[in-house]
């Protein structure tokens, strides 16, 4: 392992590590733009370059390989200067559009012009700068402007080694070059926009997000994606109780930097068509009711003389709720285990989106919850149904049931008696991806209108019922 000095403090770090990721490791700031830990290196920027004692000129730190005595400098004022020249190429055909850009307040170029350079441009207004393209629709998620785009390349490689879709390249030389796509093409893969997230700059902006939100009244909170059995890692940025786009939360066992468009697309399911209030069904339509009148007819639906009762429980409820759910199947429906609600297989690829469309499916059997659910629904009287995010279609036929749910779906439509529970978003538990990967969330919000925790609903349901779940 070799030692390296940096900034006269010395650091033993792997075999094969650049300056720049033994910096970043030692919390050593080194500025970068190309640089992006789950890509391969380019070195295009040049804005990471550093003095090495013994070498002639500045290096660039992200791909330069640490050496056994090595003694590098971050800060001297020649390094400083060579930042401050970079950063002038860098801006010198730049829009300087911040007002309308979405990137502001998230915008690397904004950052490090504050804080590696902060001079005044040289350029005449009689020089004029360069013109690129605005607004470009490049595919149905994106939208390109060519003139913000600081050539890191970092779009370029995403595309071709993580999304293995090669749509994407530079076009001219020089201060003409830009950011296209393939003459006829556009972008149109499943994680086209990861390009949004690393692209340093507002070039790449995503057409549900634009112009929605300025990012600095968002609120991030951490969550786990509960679209496939990957469980990336994600945030949920939020503002008055709404949320407003999914991120990639870095998880380099699971989900590395990235999502995949229909998992970060998926919070609309979080806003719309959500059950807020209980409801009853009377003359053949749901009507609203008190959560004290829904609780006594959910009771009375669950409580005929001698019928055979039986639980289903969707695949991406959480650990916790799996466990609760479980024990008002025994103690209050005396029901066998229940069956899990799951949804046809999707489409599965290499990167991250998996066939499994649920969150917790291994959790929930390790729990013993695997029976299946035609079996069940044939051999029910009467059916306790949880549902989750994402929904999943599930047809009750006919049987009498009380449905717990976060979002108006067919089993709510067949109920007898709909009961809105919170969505993933707005409690704490436990998903087990599929690799058997446990990972627990917090709430980011609080449950919309009435709905309640489904372990809360299915406690004071058993409590209605004469039953006490420990
Ligand atoms: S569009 Fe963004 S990510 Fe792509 S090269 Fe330009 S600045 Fe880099
Ligand atoms: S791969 Fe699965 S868990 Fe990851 S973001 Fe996509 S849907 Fe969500």
């Amino acid at each position: 392992m070799p030692k390296l000095t940096i900034n006269g403090q010395e650091f033993e770090v792997a075999a094969g590590q650049t300056v720049l990721q033994a910096a970043l490791d030692n919390s050593i700031f080194i500025p970068h733009f190309c640089f992006h830990p789950h890509l391969p290196i380019s070195g295009c920027c040049r804005m990471c370059l550093v003095e090495i004692e013994g070498m002639p000129k500045q290096q660039i730190a992200c791909a330069t390989t640490v050496t056994e005595g090595m003694k590098v400098q971050t800060d001297t004022p020649a390094v400083i200067q060579s930042r401050q020249t970079v950063m002038e190429f860098t801006l010198k055909n730049h829009p300087i559009d911040c007002p309308i850009c979405d990137k502001a307040g998230e915008c690397i170029l904004q950052d490090f012009y504050m804080r590696f350079d902060g001079l005044p441009s040289r350029l005449s207004p009689e020089d004029g700068k360069v013109r690129k393209g605005k607004a470009l629709i490049l595919g149905p998620t994106l939208v390109l402007d060519q003139e913000r785009c600081i050539l890191c390349d970092r779009c370029v490689r995403f595309m071709r080694e993580v999304a293995q879709d090669e749509c994407i390249t530079f076009a001219q030389r020089h201060d003409r070059a830009v950011i296209t796509t393939f003459p006829g093409q556009e972008i149109n893969n499943p994680y086209s926009l990861c390009i949004t997230d690393i692209c340093p700059v507002g070039a790449w902006t995503s057409r549900d997000f634009r112009f929605k939100k300025r990012v600095w009244f968002l609120k991030r909170a951490p969550s786990i994606c509960p679209s496939c059995a990957r469980g990336c890692n994600i945030t949920l940025d939020h503002a008055d109780g709404v949320v407003y786009r999914i991120m990639p939360r870095r998880n380099d066992a699971i989900n590395l930097s990235w999502v995949c468009d229909p998992g970060r697309l998926a919070y609309h399911a979080l806003e719309d068509r959500r059950l807020t209030q209980p409801l009853i069904k009377k003359g053949g339509a749901l009507v609203p009711a008190t959560w004290e009148e829904a609780l006594v007819a959910a009771a009375k639906v669950l409580k005929p003389a001698g019928g055979k009762m039986r639980g289903i429980l969707s695949a991406s409820a959480t650990c916790e709720e799996g466990e609760m759910f479980l024990r008002f199947c025994q103690k209050a429906l005396s029901a066998p285990a229940p069956a899990l609600l799951t949804g046809q297989p999707g489409s599965e690829d290499a990167i991250l989106i998996r066939a499994d469309q649920n969150a917790n499916r291994k959790g929930l059997e390790d729990l013993g919850i695997r029976g299946n659910l035609e079996e069940a629904v044939a051999q029910a009287e009467g059916l306790l149904v949880q549902e989750a995010i994402p929904l999943h279609d599930a047809d009750l036929k006919g049987k009498a049931a009380v449905v717990l749910s976060p979002a108006h779906s067919r089993a709510v439509d067949q109920a007898l008696v709909a009961l809105p529970c919170a969505a993933y978003s707005e409690i704490s538990g436990t998903f087990v991806n599929f690799q058997g990967i446990k990972q627990n969330f917090q709430p980011a919000l609080p449950p919309k209108g009435q709905a309640r925790p489904a372990s809360v609903i299915l406690s004071q349901l058993a409590r209605q019922m004469g039953k006490k779940l420990d």
